[in-house]
């Protein structure tokens, strides 16, 4: 959805409120399976645009421990500050002078095409930033075995007893040493 600035890149102290209410986005690693909710607000402090508000969907993702397909909420702040510049020099009284400068960060994706603003690609950038870089489908996922490949949520496998865990053999020999006789 492309949203118009117009009137807020025309004044300056203007604030505007708008609810959001987007389709789902799957794009790469992100797939929402709710629609986007939200509320932005923007305000035209002179040098640069703020964006600001909070944004909720959930997300489809697979645990990354035993690769599990697991659903999760995503509830995101949003924060962002756009500068600003005049492009039409010494020609007061058009409304459509005061543009977004996006120069530094094309290549994240483009967000503003005069004063236009792209709002899917805005929350597309937002969401897949707050994305967990380690989902896990519970907090104590026991994983997959790293031998056989079996899901340990499930119980043991048969190879585990020949494998322990390395932390708790070092712990054990610590253990050995200290009640030995000296
Ligand atoms: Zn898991
Ligand atoms: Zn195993």
């Amino acid at each position: 959805m492309q949203f118009d600035l117009s009137d807020i890149l025309a004044r300056v102290g203007i604030r505007r409120t708008c609810d959001i209410l987007e389709p789902p986005i799957a794009d790469g690693d992100l797939t929402c399976i709710e629609p986007i909710r939200g509320e932005l607000c923007f305000v035209n402090a002179g040098s640069a645009l703020l964006v600001t508000g909070q944004v909720s969907t959930r997300v489809a993702m697979v645990c990354s421990r035993c690769l599990a397909a697991m659903e999760e909420p995503l509830d995101v702040e949003i924060d962002e500050q756009y500068p600003l510049v005049n492009r039409t020099a010494g020609g007061p009284g058009h409304r459509h002078d005061v543009v977004v400068d996006e120069e530094e960060n094309i290549a994240s994706g483009r967000l503003f095409s005069g004063p236009l603003l792209d709002l899917t690609e805005l929350l597309r950038q937002t969401l897949s930033v707050a994305l967990p870089l380690q989902p896990l489908h519970r907090p104590d996922c026991a994983g997959l075995c790293r031998t056989c490949g079996h899901d340990l949520n499930m119980g043991p496998c048969a190879c585990r007893s020949h494998h322990p865990d390395s932390r708790l053999a070092a712990l054990g020999k610590l253990l050995d040493e200290r009640v030995k006789p000296s």
